[in-house]
């Protein structure tokens, strides 16, 4: 990961693919996610649409998975049902061992809040809030005193590599910079799993390389990812690829 840079100086170049560095395989841990057969259908009018069509996956603590597939085969549907945006239509999820179809909306949001944490293509930060109050927000509430906040805010920003940053609103920052407050935000609450929708999607491609050995390092400190890209060159970086098809799995493979 690049240090901080001092000034209102350019960010530090970003390496260049083939210079990323690759962390060492973790074997996974225990079950994180366990989802069986889930359907999700949206109906639109008349018309009902299939997104999942039966999905089963299951997923370990310290796992770095790919998602990948053609825009609408499903991965977006997946994302939001594993991360307990959405319910399935029908089918199983545990979510470490805990059944969600039994939990209620305030568990569900605990979850939300505690054990998942996510990273969407457009950042979606607070635009007039800076990168500490937006990475404290997850930690207000999760009931942190004031002082506790602000010091695990900003260490994680510390961390990310915007040690120099924590007062600059979003439009105050270039592309990579916002993922990076975004991914501080997802991780502040040490989080079971990170989520990650396409988190280069909006971003060039040395500032996505970026972002990309960003995961590694999480991953190597023993963070759980599982990261939407259409891109294989994203994917080659996890140590596990599945795709997605019309709804359905096509393929899940195991690379060290
Ligand atoms: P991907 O992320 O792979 O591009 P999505 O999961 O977003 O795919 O979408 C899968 C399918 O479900 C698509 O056909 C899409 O149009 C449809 N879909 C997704 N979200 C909704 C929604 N909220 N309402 C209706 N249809 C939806
Ligand atoms: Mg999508």
């Amino acid at each position: 990961m690049s240090s901080p840079s001092t000034s209102a100086s350019p960010e530090p170049v970003a390496p260049a693919h083939a210079s990323i560095k690759r962390a060492a395989y973790r074997e996974p841990g225990p079950l994180v996610i366990e989802i069986e057969n889930v359907t999700k259908l949206y109906k639109m009018g008349e018309e009902i649409v299939h997104a999942l069509l039966g999905v089963s996956i299951k997923v370990h603590r310290n796992e770095y998975l790919a998602v990948m597939g053609p825009s609408g085969s499903g991965k977006s549907t997946l994302m939001n049902m594993l991360g307990c945006l959405d319910t399935p239509t029908s089918g199983k999820y545990h979510f470490t061992g805990k059944d969600v179809s039994d939990m209620s909306d305030d568990e569900l949001a605990d979850i939300r809040n505690r054990e998942i944490g996510f990273v969407f293509q457009t950042f979606n930060l607070l635009p007039r809030s800076s990168s500490l109050q937006n990475v404290e927000l997850p930690l207000v509430y999760a009931g942190y005193s004031p002082a506790h906040r602000r010091e695990k805010a900003m260490q994680t920003l510390r961390d990310v590599g915007l040690g120099e940053r924590m007062g600059h609103k979003p439009n105050e920052l270039s592309g990579g910079q916002r993922q990076r407050v975004a991914i501080a935000r997802a991780l502040v609450n040490n989080p079971s799993i990170i989520l990650a929708d396409e988190p280069t999607g909006n971003l060039d491609s040395k500032t996505g390389e970026e972002i990309m050995q960003l995961l590694e390092v999480l991953y190597e400190q023993g963070n759980t990812i599982i990261v939407v890209t259409h891109e294989e060159d994203i994917a080659r970086h996890a140590r596990r690829i599945v795709r997605l098809r019309d709804g359905l799995i096509e393929s899940d493979v195991k690379q060290h």
